[in-house]
């Protein structure tokens, strides 16, 4: 598929949002992925996943491990695909850790996935957790990345759709100039 279709499934689901939004750093920025608007449809998790497994296609895959909350999903419907196991990290105060005894073997193959990468330190911890393991790492597959490839990782790295992050300072942001209303978005906006 090529990025036009990947981001025209975004924009159906309704995840790719344009306006005037307020991120959970405090900038503002022209647009906003709400990526439940895309986890909640599996018709789309089911092609997109399988855009990430054909990009993987050359590689055998024993575990496919996501971390909380998108992850999780995606790790489920990429592993269903391949007929393999999955495994996913969450937060115990605050450290991402595998838990409800989720174990990797000596000479498993991981595929790490995540929706959306932003900075990349979610990703970054998951594979920090498998290298903890005996089991080894053969790329990390993401829906989105929005890092403006600040993300970088020692691994094969793909992922189905780059958007730069475009953000501004409220005080130079073109879109208050407009007075265009702004409004709050993230998952992390409480915090
Ligand atoms: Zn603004």
């Amino acid at each position: 598929m090529e990025k036009e279709e990947i981001l025209e499934i975004f924009r159906q689901a309704g995840a790719f949002l344009e306006g005037h939004f307020l991120l959970t750093s405090g900038l503002h920025s022209p647009f906003y992925i709400e990526k439940f608007k895309i986890l909640q449809l599996p018709r789309y998790v089911e092609i997109l996943s399988g855009e990430i497994i054909r990009y993987f296609s050359g590689e055998k895959i024993d575990v496919v491990v996501g971390p909380a909350v998108g992850g999780i999903i995606l790790a489920y419907e990429v592993a269903r695909q391949l007929g393999v196991r999955m495994a996913f990290t969450e937060r115990e105060e605050g450290k991402m850790v595998f838990r409800r005894d989720f174990e990797l073997k000596k000479r498993d193959r991981v595929l790490v996935v995540e929706d959306v990468v932003t900075t990349g330190a979610s990703v970054a911890e998951v594979i920090k957790r498998v290298e903890e393991t005996e089991a080894q790492i053969v790329g990390i597959g993401v829906l989105v990345d929005r890092s403006g490839k600040k993300a970088t990782f020692s691994y094969p790295f793909h992922s189905l759709l780059e958007i730069e992050a475009q953000t501004y300072s409220p005080e130079e942001c073109p879109l208050c100039q407009q007075k265009v209303a702004l409004q709050k978005r993230g998952s992390r906006y409480l915090s």
